[in-house]
């Protein structure tokens, strides 16, 4: 298994392997596999930013029946597919901003995955080969935003309403992880990505017969139920078994 991330430098964002107690900065992004450019940190103190730069983030809508039931829609036949716009990626450790216009704001822990190489109309196992690695993902949603409208592009899409990190994993069997959801430290969300309605690549097979792929995009899959909203000061944590725990303090 190896884990890689972006952090902020002195000279600019650059993407990083983990290993021990330190990173590696790399010359490149690591689907491309490149070369340690022999710059060593502590982990200690790193920035962390979003782990992968994305053209688009995809998202699944109720992709697991519990909180397909609490949202009160059927289960869809074909993966319901929504986006982020990629000016919504947030890091670890930045706030989500609660935006004016919603008064319910929610989490929304999801496993995410990163795609590695570009993809058009692929079967599911070649979908399943162009997965470059997991991450822990909060689709934040204005839920009373989303309630009025048809389109879910506006409860969606506020800045800082997709959260993803800290890292991302590579090598991980992503079919039966626990997901689960802390806000302010108590259990919220519990989920297993066995529970899914349609698994990581059967999702990204149908969405790449809609758009091509590209290397460093976001998918998302889909949240388990129990969710629920975030207020001023609170803090949001997504963990995923083997992938890490992703906080986000919550600010109006
Ligand atoms: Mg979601």
């Amino acid at each position: 298994m190896q884990r890689f991330g972006r952090i902020e430098t002195p000279s600019g964002p650059r993407f990083v392997e983990l290993e021990g107690e330190r990173v590696h900065v790399l010359a490149d992004a690591p689907w491309t596999t490149p070369h340690r450019t022999g710059e060593v940190m502590p982990l200690g103190g790193v920035r962390w930013l979003v782990p992968t730069t994305a053209s688009k983030v995809v998202a699944i809508g109720q992709n697991y029946r519990k909180h397909a039931e609490e949202m009160g829609k059927p289960v869809p036949a074909e993966p319901l597919i929504f986006m982020k716009p990629m000016t919504a990626l947030n890091a670890h450790g930045a706030p989500i901003l609660l935006p004016p216009a919603s008064q319910e704001v929610h989490h929304e822990a999801e496993l995410a995955l990163v795609i590695g190489r570009t993809l058009t109309r692929a079967t599911e196992a070649e979908a399943a080969k162009a997965i470059f690695a997991a991450t822990c993902f909060n689709d934040v949603t204005a839920r009373d935003v989303q309630r009025r409208e048809a389109q879910h592009t506006r409860a969606k899409s506020y800045d800082t309403f997709a959260c993803c990190g800290p890292w991302m994993v590579r090598g991980l069997d992503v079919s039966d992880l626990l997901v689960t959801c802390r806000l302010n430290g108590e259990l919220k969300q519990s989920g297993r990505t066995s529970d899914m309605v349609h698994a990581p690549a059967k999702l990204v097979s149908f969405i790449s017969h809609v758009m091509t792929l590209l290397p460093g995009d976001v998918v998302s899959t889909g949240t388990p139920s129990g969710v629920g909203p975030m207020n001023d000061g609170d803090v949001v944590e997504v963990e995923i078994e083997g992938l890490g725990v992703l906080s986000n303090p919550v600010r109006r």
